[in-house]
């Protein structure tokens, strides 16, 4: 039985939604930016925990998403990324603020924060330390990514959907 699971990838503008998931399904990375249109989405199945299952990728576009965000884009999502850009401290405001508008949509489905650009980690101001101090002490799972480099990138997807199935009781583990 394959398990089909919906994520969607939410942030500001340019933070690397569209990067870190073309990393992760065809490993590949552009300096290019293309914007995205609408609604981009991206399948790849996965092997966890011994089930197969089918992650259903949302990349959503839009420049400033506290507006724009509509409820019928992340409705059905088991999970989310919430991504901020490590050189741009604004990102991780709007980071926040985004994740509470997620939640009171969703309900309490897991999510994980990407920190992103981490190879520009030089140029992090606040450091790298103090973003992730701020983020973890709300208790959230904090990830430093690059979707340039791939760090952290296969890894955070996985975890998500692993929590994600542990969440919905559809997973087998332990049985
Ligand atoms: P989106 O608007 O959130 O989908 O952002 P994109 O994925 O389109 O990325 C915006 C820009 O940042 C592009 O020029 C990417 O090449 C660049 N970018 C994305 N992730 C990284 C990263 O981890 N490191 C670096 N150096 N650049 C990145
Ligand atoms: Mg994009």
């Amino acid at each position: 039985m394959v398990v089909q699971k919906k994520i969607c990838l939410i942030g500001e503008f340019s933070v690397g939604k569209t990067s870190l998931v073309s990393q992760f399904v065809d490993s590949i990375f552009s300096e290019k930016y293309h914007t995205t249109v609408g609604v981009k989405i991206d399948k790849k199945q996965c092997s966890i925990g011994g089930s197969q299952v089918n992650l259903v990728i949302w990349d959503l576009a839009g420049e400033s998403p506290l507006k724009t965000l509509k409820p019928s884009q992340i409705l059905g999502a088991s999970g989310f990324l919430l991504a901020a850009d490590g050189t741009r401290p604004d990102t991780v405001d709007l980071a926040i603020a985004l994740q509470q508008k997620v939640i009171q949509i969703l309900g309490p489905v897991p999510f994980i924060f990407a920190l992103n650009k981490a190879d520009l980690v030089a140029e992090w101001s606040p450091s790298m330390e103090e973003i992730t101090e701020r983020l973890t002490q709300r208790g959230w799972d904090v990830r430093i990514t690059s979707a340039k480099t791939g760090q952290g990138v296969e890894k955070m997807f996985l975890d998500l959907a692993q929590r994600m199935i542990e969440t919905s009781g559809d997973g087998n583990a332990g049985h």
